[in-house]
């Protein structure tokens, strides 16, 4: 496109021209960042068009991956980076007097999800392209992202996330492309050449208008597409309204009780949000999504009959749960298919990956609020139970309790997590141990009656954003020892661990962390005007603050070594910067009062001189894909503490060991899988395991009241919760010292011992520089396996039959 600067520079400067009619000393960053997206939109077009060209020529089978979340953070770096320019535009912008990661700041971080499902969708979406897979995103376009948090007086205040007020500079609103969904109304069937036919009356209509944002692959020409939908009001419902019946202030409330349902997205992690609106956000996303990719299929193909050969839907966990009985109906009543031919088409269509075992996240719909929301799904959905229930009784005469246990409609609730086992080809934890648990407890029954269906997908994170381009000094000391082809294989990281040895190397190592370290601090003090010591332990703890994440056991163990270095400051410890970021739901009150804690020991110790600077506290505002991305680079030891069995898998301690932090962590989720990768030298393993932790469950939990008892130093550290020697009113933390004593569910206190115990090794370890130095390089070197492009091969191979299509070269590379 450019063959060289003086070409750019004409492009560039006419693009500001053109776009804010502007000279280059005029414009400002923002009007640089939005000229140089266009440039990159305008670059990548031709292939966007080709990528679509191909596919529908080609006929290979079409995937699509249906999530309520996609967390994908800012593009124009990432873009910059696949597409082959990045340091080339960048060398070019710096001759203009430009830097570019400046303009890339400028973008709004598109926070479209909570944390780790909306992230892994977005990862995935990059490995999907880079891996040539015919493969796209179909998500909710909210207008409002995750909340901005703010820290105001050490607590948690939430501000709307407006990020779409300067527009977006990736998305293509296709109009035409735009489908109907309908709510509520009354259903009547008659009969008709032998056949029932179904009509829906007095609906509420809503337009989905679909936006399209290309996802670029790694520098070989594939733009896959990722369409978010957004709902508007259908223009002659609106006439209607405001001319034909003379009411204007209704109709435009109208409109805004229709664009409401792609207005916010839910701020819950974990917890299931029963709203009657976010189960319309759900059933609007997969109609809208379903109807265009039938609408698709049916320009091409013509009949509908091969469709799953043709088509794999893969929901995100159970939100997007009503794509089966949305396809059932779209086969039957729009199609004119059977049941059992629509049956045998969605059956073999739907794949359903399973995220989460806490019994608070499973999603269950009360039956009378779907009847009447969607009175056409709800009677799919019945029959599928009647059906299923039937068949479950012919293996299991009799076995009442069974069945009511699997069964899809049980105590007036709609439960989700059945639906999608019963309607869909396969299910897959997301880790190892987490797939182990779906079989043997959680979904048992279900395994014993398909066992076929169930496999498992360890998650992984794309390197190309997380180590690439997070942290390019890293990378270009990979690149120059062992070649670029690491970019593209990731497994081949291990070829790394020739260098284990190599003094030379790990120096080299050693000082791209300091670096980091040291731009981070210069980052942190600009910002919070917080000094922070570049040779001490960045000991980091960022992802959702949730009760299972244990970010209160870290809390306490601060507390403990601030009191132990208070009472002897002469301690013999390494100085230590504890590192905290991650939102809690906006009505998570425990969460919400552990950010307080938190920043009530960040005052207490930042400010003690007499401490002699061996321990600060940071908590971060609004953790985000961006942060994240200048937090891994700079981390040495990254906390995964969870108690086992809870976290599904997560994906921050990959993130955290490709970029050389020594995880310490316990036997919990993908924690597991990264120990059985490094082995036992090189990660900090403690705690109790899943089994111990599920046989205390089943047995009733513990009574943690007798260990406080029984253990002086446990008792005086949660005193200090509660006696006033912290600077906030006596009661302000007594809910966490009562949900500690009376039954600390997620066992921070039986874990304790064990935790400090852990942390006391990592300060041994830290001491021996050279050691230390051989852990980063293990877990960088063996980090390849948790890159996406391997989970995206597992899924297309294992789940979707789905081949890669090679567009050409369309993107020359420089
Ligand atoms: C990776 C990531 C997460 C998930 O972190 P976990 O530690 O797996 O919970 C959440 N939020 C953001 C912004 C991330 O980048």
């Amino acid at each position: 496109m450019f063959t060289d600067w003086q070409a750019f520079r004409a492009a560039f400067l006419n693009q500001l021209q053109s776009m804010h009619g502007k000279s280059l000393e005029e414009a400002s960053p923002e009007d640089k960042y939005t000229a140089l997206a266009v440039m990159v939109r305008e670059y990548i077009s031709n292939a966007w068009v080709q990528t679509n060209k191909h596919y529908e020529n080609k006929g290979e089978k079409q995937v699509y991956y249906f999530s309520i979340e996609f967390l994908i953070g800012r593009l124009l770096g990432a873009n910059l980076l696949n597409i082959g320019v990045r340091s080339e535009w960048e060398k070019w912008l710096a001759e203009l007097g430009i830097d570019l990661n400046q303009l890339e700041n400028e973008e709004p971080d598109a926070g479209l999800g909570n944390g780790g499902l909306g992230r892994l969708a977005a990862c995935f979406l990059d490995s999907m392209a880079s891996l040539q897979l015919p493969c796209h995103g179909c998500g909710i376009r909210y207008k409002y992202g995750l909340f901005e948090q703010k820290i105001l007086d050490g607590y948690q205040v939430e501000h709307p996330d407006n990020w779409l007020k300067n527009g977006c500079m990736w998305e293509i609103r296709k109009f035409d492309k735009a489908v109907q969904v309908k709510f509520g109304g009354t259903v009547w069937s008659e009969e008709k050449n032998g056949k029932l036919v179904f009509h829906h009356d007095n609906a509420q209509t809503v337009l989905a208008v679909p936006y399209d944002i290309p996802v670029i692959g790694y520098q070989n020409s594939t733009v896959n597409t990722l369409r978010l939908w957004s709902a508007e009001t259908v223009q002659e419902d609106f006439d209607l309204l405001a001319f034909n019946q003379g009411n204007y202030v209704k109709a435009v409330e109208y409109k805004y009780s229709i664009e409401s349902i792609s207005e916010i997205l839910y701020p819950d992690d974990s917890h299931y949000e029963g709203r009657v609106l976010r189960l319309k956000q759900q059933y609007f996303l997969v109609s809208a999504g379903l109807q265009s990719i039938v609408r698709r299929f049916k320009k091409k193909h013509g009949s509908i009959l091969d469709f799953a050969e043709k088509i794999s839907i893969h929901i995100n966990d159970t939100h997007p749960a009503m794509a089966i009985p949305e396809l059932m109906r779209i086969l039957m009543d729009e199609e004119g298919l059977s049941w059992n031919e629509a049956w045998q088409i969605t059956k073999n269509t739907i794949a359903y990956t399973n995220h989460t075992i806490l019994p608070e996240a499973l999603e269950k719909w009360p039956v009378d609020i779907m009847k009447s929301l969607l009175p056409r799904i709800f009677m799919i959905i019945e029959e599928l139970n009647k059906q299923f229930c039937s068949h479950l009784w012919s293996h299991y005469p009799g076995d009442w309790q069974r069945i009511a246990s699997m069964a899809i409609i049980a105590d007036n609730y709609v439960h989700m997590a059945h639906l999608a086992v019963v309607g869909s080809y396969s299910i897959n934890g997301v880790a190892k141990i987490h797939t182990n648990i779906l079989k043997q407890d959680v979904m048992k029954n279900f395994y014993h009656f398909y066992p076929y269906k169930f496999n498992n997908k360890t998650n992984g994170i794309t390197h190309r954003r997380w180590l690439l381009k997070a942290n390019p000094d890293l990378a270009r000391l990979i690149t120059n020892s062992i070649s670029p082809s690491w970019i593209y294989y990731p497994q081949y990281l291990s070829t790394l661990l020739r260098y284990s040895e190599d003094a030379a190397f790990l120096e080299a190592l050693d000082k791209i962390k300091e670096t980091n370290k040291m731009n981070f601090a210069n980052w942190v003090h600009n910002k919070y005007g917080i000094t922070i010591d570049g040779s001490s332990i960045f000991d980091v703890h960022v992802k959702r603050i949730h009760a299972y994440k244990r970010q209160l056991m870290n809390a306490l163990r601060i507390l403990e070594l601030y009191t132990r270095l208070k009472e002897n400051p002469n301690l013999e410890m390494v100085p230590r910067t504890f590192i905290f970021a991650g939102k809690a739901a906006p009505g998570y009150f425990l969460a919400k009062r552990v950010i307080k804690l938190i920043t009530t020991l960040a005052a207490v110790i930042n400010n003690d001189s007499t401490i002699q600077g061996k321990m600060k506290v940071l908590f971060l505002e609004n953790y985000s894909v961006s942060l994240a991305e200048m937090i891994f680079p700079a981390a040495d030891v990254s906390e995964q503490i969870s108690t086992a069995s809870k976290e599904a898998s997560g994906t921050g301690n990959m993130k955290f060991m490709m970029n050389g932090a020594v995880t310490i962590g316990t036997l919990d989720g993908a924690n597991i899988e990264i120990h059985e990768e490094v082995g036992d030298d090189n990660i900090v393993i403690f705690g109790l395991t899943a089994k111990e932790v599920m046989n205390y469950y089943q047995n009733g939990g513990y009574r943690p009241w007798e260990l406080v008892q029984s253990d002086t130093r446990l008792r005086k550290l949660l005193d200090q919760l509660v006696n006033g020697s912290l600077p906030v009113p006596r009661e302000e933390f007594r809910v966490l010292y009562d949900s500690l004593v009376n039954s600390d569910e997620f066992f921070v206190l039986k874990d304790y011992a064990a935790y400090v115990e852990a942390q006391e090794k990592i300060d041994m370890l830290y001491r021996d520089n050279s050691r230390w130095n051989k852990m980063c390089l293990s877990n960088i070197a063996h980090s390849g396996k948790f890159s996406s492009d391997r989970t995206i091969s597992e899924y297309a191979i294992g789940i979707w039959k789905a081949k890669p299509v090679v567009i050409g070269d369309i993107l020359e590379p420089y």
